[in-house]
């Protein structure tokens, strides 16, 4: 399955940052970069830790805290990642990688 690198501004609620980025997996012996496929997961080149990217959570070092992805960011997050080339050479598998992330969410939501 195709994956790319996950390059995206922070997908946290509220959170100021506004510069797409790579992001590394913190708890792993390499600290390597993380990937996604149109299925919705992400996973570390390294250590290949998997799971659905809803489940992970993130810390661009503006609330020195990891939090999962919100689904009021998430519009905001689709927008910075079609400015890394790749995406926006692939746009179905971005917007596969937007589905899924949004079943995700909306799963997500429900349990609650
Ligand atoms: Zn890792
Ligand atoms: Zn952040």
């Amino acid at each position: 399955m195709t994956s790319y690198y996950f390059w995206a501004i922070c997908p946290v609620k509220g959170c100021a940052d506004n510069s797409p980025d790579y992001w590394y997996h913190y708890n792993c012996p390499k600290k390597d970069r993380t990937k996604i496929n149109k299925d919705g997961y992400l996973f570390c080149a390294s250590c290949l830790n998997y799971d659905k990217f809803v489940n992970w959570r993130f810390d661009c070092g503006r609330h020195n805290q990891f939090l999962n992805p919100n689904e009021f960011r998430m519009e905001d997050v689709y927008s910075s990642m079609s400015s890394y080339s790749k995406f926006a050479n692939d746009p179905l598998f971005l917007l596969d990688f937007n589905d899924s992330v949004t079943k995700q969410l909306r799963e997500k939501l429900k349990k609650k």
